[in-house]
């Protein structure tokens, strides 16, 4: 999707810093973090949002977890504790219409 900046990112067509990459799913850290750790883990499909999950995505956003719980170790917050947010349209502020899940940690964060 050429317009998207999270598949700009992905296709090295755009900066970021990005944690992890295999040919499923890339992860980089929030430009604007909430917390001290702050990290999109992002399908390399390009999936608009929720509302447009297929059955066959099921495989690739059971492994968005997979990749989330490495990420939670090697940023060490897999004890403390961290969300996993994915959000979903206007109401809950949706911005990049490319599904992603937040990974934030680091401290105690009252988001729900
Ligand atoms: P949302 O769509 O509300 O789930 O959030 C999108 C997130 O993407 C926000 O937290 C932004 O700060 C983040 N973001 C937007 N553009 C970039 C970018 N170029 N690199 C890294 N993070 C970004
Ligand atoms: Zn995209």
């Amino acid at each position: 999707m050429p317009s998207c900046i999270f598949c700009k990112i992905i296709s090295d067509e755009a900066p970021a810093d990005i944690l992890y990459r295999d040919e499923r799913v890339t992860a980089f850290r929030d430009i604007h973090p909430i917390a001290s750790t702050h990290i999109l883990i992002v399908p390399n499909k390009h999936i608009v949002s929720v509302n447009e999950v297929t059955p066959e995505d099921e495989t690739l956003l059971g492994y968005l977890f997979t990749i989330a719980k490495e990420i939670a170790k090697q940023e060490n917050v897999a004890e403390s504790g961290y969300k996993l947010i994915v959000n979903t349209g206007p109401d809950a502020g949706q911005v990049v219409f490319h599904l992603h899940m937040h990974l934030i940690g680091g401290r105690r964060i009252r988001t729900r």
